[in-house]
């Protein structure tokens, strides 16, 4: 059992409590119990007493859910800073760099591709990230999407398979497709949750794009789809068709793509990574649009050593208020509630009764100074499944 109280503000993203999207509650108290479970919520003058004699006061400090990035490519070797200064001198960012890294995977021993992996986890969990989600997508042969996959599950059970995410230079598009939904898909499907497809410019159309998530919906897996990034094109409005989970990027969008998105009533997240817009110099996409148009959006890093080497979900969080006109409450929610939403999950994300205890303690009176204290290290403490992991709630 662990009570907290005198929280100056406690995100619930509670909706049955009335009080705003976010759930409210100010001068509150929190406990979880011995099954590491939201056990009870409410002010602080109401927590019962035998919760209050062993709680611990945070003095005003705010707690919000932990955040949930639905998006990261974790698992991979080497780095492309080299070619994150030429970009910075100039030259436009293609999706050809994954190859570079391709090349530094397939030269890594599981042992390393697992270090390098639970570094990065390590690092989103001491900035508030307590449920993320990792793909494949470095290996491209069947025997390194294989590894990366078990590379995967050594930090988290949300894993997806994204042999699709460039052709290797060894095939050609049709033979690799051919492998991505056969021996690949089969040797990979045991170790992924999720399989994922980078229809965009320069990775694979929409109907390489349909072929591979069919053959992962018959292998059981879930869908997700990276689409819209680069430019305008089909892969939102197949995502919608093929009911994946989520489209993520969703940079480019005409508006049938954003009525599309809007008419699944939220089964289909547009998940948004504006810090892939920042490390590349790229437009942001506008959030108030799909937001105004009633579409569930998601906020994740997009963690990967090309376009956005940064686990910091509260850096999204600033650039979604700052450049893409969501307000404060809506990127918090988005960076929680709507990640939940874009793994289709809904016992995290949220700190109502019965919900997983995870959450993060910060040195400030609301949630937000996220958005309004940009690149501050504002995390002082991270709960998963009500285990302090991170910091000291002291
Ligand atoms: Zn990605």
């Amino acid at each position: 059992m662990l009570a907290i109280t005198g929280i100056g503000t406690l995100v619930t993203n509670d909706a049955s409590l009335e009080r705003g999207k976010l759930g409210l509650v100010k001068d509150a108290a929190l406990v979880v119990g011995d099954d590491n479970k939201i056990a009870w919520t409410g002010e602080s003058i109401n927590l019962p007493r035998e919760f209050a004699n062993n709680a611990i006061h945070v003095g005003g400090r705010a707690i919000i859910p932990g955040f949930v990035d639905s998006h990261t490519h974790l698992v991979f070797g080497g780095d492309r800073a080299t070619e994150f200064e030429a970009r910075m001198s100039g030259k436009t960012y293609t999706s050809g760099g994954i190859r570079t890294t391709m090349a530094a995977t397939r030269a890594s021993t599981n042992d390393v591709l697992v270090a390098n992996a639970r570094r990065l986890a390590s690092e989103a969990l001491h900035t508030g990230t307590t449920t993320l989600e990792t793909k494949s997508g470095y290996g491209l042969s069947v025997l390194d999407e294989t590894r990366s996959l078990q590379v995967a599950t050594s930090i988290t059970s949300e894993t997806t398979f994204l042999g699709a995410h460039v052709v290797p230079p060894e095939l050609t598009i049709d033979e690799y497709v051919n492998l991505v939904c056969g021996e690949m898909l089969t040797q990979c499907a045991p170790n992924a949750k999720w399989i994922d497809v980078f229809c965009d410019h320069g990775a694979f159309d929409v109907d390489h794009a349909r072929a591979i998530l069919s053959a992962g919906a018959h292998a059981g897996l879930g869908l997700r789809i990276h689409a819209n990034q680069l430019q305008h094109g089909g892969g939102v409005q197949l995502g919608v068709e093929m009911g994946v989970a989520s489209c993520d990027h969703c940079t480019h969008l005409s508006d049938a793509d954003v009525s599309a998105l809007a008419d699944t009533k939220g089964k289909t997240v547009a998940t948004l990574l504006p810090t892939a817009e920042l490390c590349t110099r790229a437009k942001f996409p506008d959030a108030r649009r799909l937001l105004d148009a009633g579409v569930t959006v998601a906020l994740a890093s997009d963690c990967n050593p090309g376009s956005s080497y940064t686990t910091s979900m509260p850096l999204a969080i600033s650039l979604a208020v700052l450049n893409m006109n969501m307000t404060c409450d809506e990127a918090l929610w988005s960076a929680t509630a709507g990640g939940a939403a874009a793994l289709r999950r809904t016992d995290i994300g949220a700190l109502r009764v019965g919900a997983q205890a995870d959450f993060a303690l910060l040195n400030s009176p609301s949630h937000i100074h996220l958005a309004y204290r940009p690149g501050v290290k504002l995390v002082d403490a991270v709960i998963r499944q009500g285990k302090c992991v991170a910091g000291s709630l002291a």
